[in-house]
């Protein structure tokens, strides 16, 4: 790296900001308030994909357990990253990906993963929450009906009523 060059790396997952500068770090935000909403190794390999396809740089880790990385080109030195998968060890070193020591293709990589680490079980609350938005509105609307039904029996009772009658 140049001297001078102020270069920001930071956590995708928790959003820890540094500002290096040779071999000065400047922590600019602390992050750590905010967990991936994933299992950490998809989150992880997320990171190891866009790295390997050279959107990014591993730098160094994170304290909250993710990758912290830097835009391509920062001119820090990239670091491997590895994750235990079923099958062996996922590594990403200088941008190439390898299953078990041989090279392996990133979308067979994410197969892989996603198996492993399936995503968490749908919110619950998210369902409650659309549950009793349906009873919100399915209670006006039996409400309107009846009040239509009502209206109508009242309407055709009239019809017998004595007063309606022709004098
Ligand atoms: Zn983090």
């Amino acid at each position: 790296m140049s001297a001078g060059q102020t270069v920001e790396v930071r956590c995708r997952s928790c959003h820890r900001l540094e500002r290096r500068d040779g071999s000065r770090v400047e922590v600019v935000a602390e992050g750590g308030g905010r967990a991936p909403s994933e299992p950490a190794p998809r989150a992880t390999w997320r990171v190891m994909r866009a790295a390997s396809e050279g959107e990014l740089l591993v730098v160094g880790s994170c304290p909250c357990g993710q990758p912290l990385v830097a835009p391509p080109g920062a001119g820090l030195p990239s670091l491997p990253l590895s994750l235990q998968l079923p099958e062996g060890e996922l590594t990403l070193r200088d941008g190439d990906l390898a299953l078990g020591g041989s090279p392996v293709s990133p979308d067979d990589a994410q197969r892989k993963v996603e198996a492993a680490f399936p995503p968490p079980p749908p919110d619950r609350l998210a369902d409650a929450f659309a549950g009793s938005l349906m009873v919100l509105i399915l209670v006006p609307t039996l409400f309107w009906v009846s009040v239509v039904g009502f209206v109508v029996i009242f309407l055709t009772g009239l019809g017998s009523a004595p007063f309606s009658e022709p004098p």
